[in-house]
């Protein structure tokens, strides 16, 4: 289930909230005013292409075998 950030407009206070609808109207915690901001996702190391290292590495084809470190041996083919 998606956790969004929102930020209440009267009291500025932050807040998180599990989100089932993508235009529910989400009540702040503090002054249960329903005037509040929905943040960018707070996982921010995630890129939404997907292109992160973790994934350039595991995809290329294997780039180093178990018997070396650096991908360049007769093992690997490189
Ligand atoms: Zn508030």
């Amino acid at each position: 289930m998606p956790i969004y950030e929102y930020v209440c407009a009267d009291c500025n206070n932050k807040f998180e909230e599990l989100v089932f609808k993508n235009d529910e109207e989400v009540q702040c915690p503090k002054c249960n005013s329903k005037n509040t901001k929905k943040l960018m996702s707070l996982c921010r190391s995630r890129v939404s292409g997907g292109n992160s290292l973790d994934s350039l590495s595991s995809s290329s084809g294997g780039s180093s075998c178990a018997g070396c470190s650096g991908g360049n041996c007769a093992t690997c083919g490189g």
